[in-house]
Order: structure tokens, then sequence, then C-alpha cells
């Protein structure tokens, strides 16, 4: 199949769709921490978790063995819904950077979220459905999760209450609409509504909050409401899982034409898109069958892989979560308003965590201007208007291949393109008016938030 003519778009057909999903810790010879009971310090079990999560997706939280994991029918046919998504080989921006490279992009954004968290808001949503339960409680900070996961409850018939971090909220009315559209109940954070949200309103009055505030306010809701349980849209080992479907698609795609990425890239919040894009790739690279780059893109607002520490960590501000190892900048940190909200959370994915600390797959920050000024490049010759999350995997994407027209280096670059970008206008905006900075937090301002760290 080698060399046959490579379409600018490649879908699969329905039947050669992933029937299951991949489990990258099955081929982890070191395998990511364990999530510990807060009060205990111990490995959480499956049993401990299910008291905030539905019981199915806290098997999986804590299943390192079992590699493939059967999507159930009725997932397979939302997932149809919008997915195969396609593979788009970037011959326009090839031509426009003038590079030898081959650059691929696995576009998500073709569904109502604008993001590939569909791909675990509906799995998630089934598991609380098929245990009988009434709804789910999350938080959303951009707005992406909230309304990915509000789409699958409407679909499924389950309450969704979601806690929108509270400047987002109000900045990002349309997001929160769409929600609504969707029969999702959206209480911006904090609230009056939880003791968390009280106590620190208490302490922070007027704070326009965070997405460790209201992850704690969606826990808190989530344990004292009778058939409620909460769902968490990246970070956890269960997302990855489902999200592993955008790299077996890629990977499909890639091998239908013989094509074999060298670098692989993605932006990387809490980790689940660029998790799941590289699993089938990663796995072929454990196994010894395969090598390829993996690159994580972050922004140098809230930089945890590249300098944050790796450690045990609180995965929300109220502290009722989990402790997580993994790359943070600790709890405590408040990242500055960046634009790519979706970015703007203090830790990382343990799994992508633990493949980092063992020199697996490479990390960078990029600086948001650059990153738009890549947005609006990519936008001008492939036509999608992206996400400024998808941006920063761009950036680094076209760095990639300039570096191979001067090397001469006839590379094959994949990357991740997430979502797109229509409720972002404001942030597009400030680039245009040229009043978007580039703040990057001092040694001392992040040296503050990690000694504040949980000693364990
Ligand atoms: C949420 C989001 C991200 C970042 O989340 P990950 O869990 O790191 O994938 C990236 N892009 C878009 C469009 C998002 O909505």
């Amino acid at each position: 199949m080698a060399n046959k003519q490579i379409p600018y778009k490649i879908y699969l057909d329905e039947n050669e769709m992933p029937k299951a999903w991949y489990n990258l810790r099955a081929d982890m010879k070191n395998k990511p921490a364990p999530l510990l009971n807060p009060d205990t310090l111990q490995p959480m079990t499956a049993e401990e978790l299910s008291g905030v999560f539905c019981a199915e997706l806290a098997r999986q939280e804590v299943d390192e063995d079992t590699a493939y994991f059967d999507i159930p029918q009725e997932i397979l046919d939302f997932y149809k819904m919008y997915r195969p998504a396609p593979l788009v080989r970037a011959y326009c921006l090839e031509e426009k950077l003038q590079t030898p490279a081959k650059i691929y992009y696995k576009f998500e954004g073709n569904n109502t979220s604008g993001s590939h968290k569909l791909n675990s808001a509906i799995a998630q949503a089934y598991y609380a459905k098929k245990q009988g339960l009434r709804g789910v409680t999350t938080e959303t900070g951009a707005g992406q999760w909230g309304t990915a996961l509000s789409m699958a409850c409407a679909y499924l018939g389950l309450d969704c209450k979601v806690y929108m971090v509270k400047c987002s909220y109000e900045q990002k009315p349309f997001r929160r609409e769409v929600m609504r559209t969707y029969g999702a109940s959206v209480t911006p954070s904090p609230s009056m509504e939880t003791q968390v949200g009280r106590k620190i309103l208490a302490e922070h009055p007027g704070t326009t909050g965070s997405l460790g505030c209201a992850i704690s306010e969606a826990v808190e809701t989530a344990v004292n409401t009778e058939g409620y349980r909460y769902v968490l849209g990246s970070v956890l080992n269960q997302v990855m899982l489902h999200q592993s479907v955008i790299g077996l698609e890629a990977k499909a795609a890639m091998d239908k034409y013989g094509v074999k990425p060298d670098v692989i890239i993605g932006c990387a919040g809490g980790g689940s898109n660029l998790g799941g894009l590289i699993a089938p790739f990663m796995g072929e690279k454990l196994r010894g069958e395969a090598d390829y780059r993996f690159i994580a893109v972050e922004p140098a607002s809230c930089p945890s892989l590249t300098r944050g520490v790796y450690a045990y960590d609180y995965c929300d501000t109220g502290m009722v979560c989990p402790l997580a190892k993994m790359y943070t900048l600790g709890s405590g940190f408040i990242p500055s308003a960046s634009h790519a909200g979706g970015l703007r959370y203090h830790g990382m994915s343990p799994i992508l965590s633990k493949l980092y600390d063992d020199g697996l797959m490479e990390a960078v920050s990029v600086k948001q201007t650059e990153v738009f000024e890549a947005a609006e490049r990519f936008a001008r010759v492939e036509g999608i208007l992206p996400a400024p999350e998808s941006s920063h995997a761009i950036k680094v994407a076209m760095d990639e291949a300039l570096r191979c027209k001067e090397t001469g280096e006839e590379k094959t670059i994949l990357f991740g393109l997430t979502g797109t970008g229509y409720f972002d206008m404001m942030s597009y905006e400030k680039f245009h008016d040229g009043k978007m900075s580039d703040y990057i937090p001092t040694d001392e301002e992040l040296a503050a938030a990690v000694a504040k760290l949980p000693t364990i």
C-alpha cells in the first residue's frame, strides 16, 4: 500500500472503526503510581472509588493489566454520529511552509461540543445510566467538557449538573447556553450551594474561581445526592482509556496507506487527548516494535511538565479528591488568565507523568502570542479555525516542519487538532488588537506553590 496517493482526508469506513479501547498501562513495565486515599494515604481500591465514581469506571481506573476493553455497542452507535474523525494530510500547510516534512493531523472538532471530550463523556454517561443512576455532576473550566457531558447526558436521559468556573460563566455566556440547551443545570463556582464553596468564598471573597475549586464542589454534591456520581473530563486513567479511540483511529488510517509517523505531537492540559493519540504508538514503542518521538506541548503560563515537580498532590483545591502522583505545579497554583482555558490545570495525567519521567516522552512549553500566530497561519491555509488549546500543538508541529526545511529531512509529523475555537473569539480579538500578553510565572511563584505540596 505504500506510496499510494494520500488523499487530503483519510476516513475509515464504519466497519474499520476501533471496537475496543486500548489501555496503555497494560504495556507499561513501570506502572504509574496509584491514586491514594486522602485520609489513609493507602492506594484507593475500586470499591472506595465507587463512592465517587460509577462502579465500572472505578474498575477501569484501577485496572493496569487488561490491554483492551470492548466498547459497548451503545457507545459505538453514538460514536458513529460524529466518528470516525478525519485524519487530514495538511498539504496546504506543507506548501505554505515550503517544507519537505509530511504533516498529518487528527481532527476532533467535528461535533457540537467542538472537541475530543465527547469521546469520554458518552462513555462515562453510559456507565452511569447502566448503573441505574439519576445523574452526574462535574466541573468545567473553558466549557468544552461541560458541553460534551451535557450532550451525552441528554442523549441517554441523565441529569447533568455542571459547576462552571465563575470567570468562564461570566465571560462565556454562549457556552453556558449550549449546556442549558442540552438540559444541564449550570452553577457558577464557587457557589453558596456547597460547604466547600461557602468556605472558599469566605476565605477569598470576590474570587472568580478555579478548576480545582469547581471539582471540589462537584464531588461534594455527587457524594451528598442520592443516585448521583461525579465524572471528570481529563487526567484520570479511565479518560485516557476512552480517548485511545483517537490514536487507534489515527493509526488504522495511517496503516491503511502505509504511513508511519516519526514524531507525534499534542497539547497537554490534563493529558487526555495526548494520552489517547499516542497510546497505540507508545504501546509499540514499549513493546520494542517501533520507535517514535512524542512531544507534549503546554502553555508557558501553566508549565506542569516542564517546570513542575513529580510528586503526590491533590487533584482539587478543597482536597477531597484522591491524591495522584503526577507532574504538578501544586494544587494551590493559580495560573494567570491564559486564554487556553483547557490547559490551565495544575497537574497532569499520572500515566503521561510516568512516561515523561521515564524519558519516553518530551515536553515543551510555548507562549500564547506565538500560539495564536500559529493558529492564524493555520486557519488561513487549512480552513479550520482551531481552538487555542489545539493551537499549542499546531505551533510545535510547524516548528518541527520548519526545522525539516533547514535540514532537508522528510519527516512525517502527526499532531492532534483537538477542537475548534468559535467560543474563543474574545481571545482572538485580544490577539488581533495586540492586547495579548505572555505571562510566565517566576521561579519564586512556582516555588511558593510547590512548597505547599502534601508531604508523603
Ligand atoms: C480540554 C481540551 C484540551 C486539553 O485537555 P486534555 O485532557 O489535555 O486533552 C485540549 N483541547 C481542547 C479543544 C480541549 O477542549
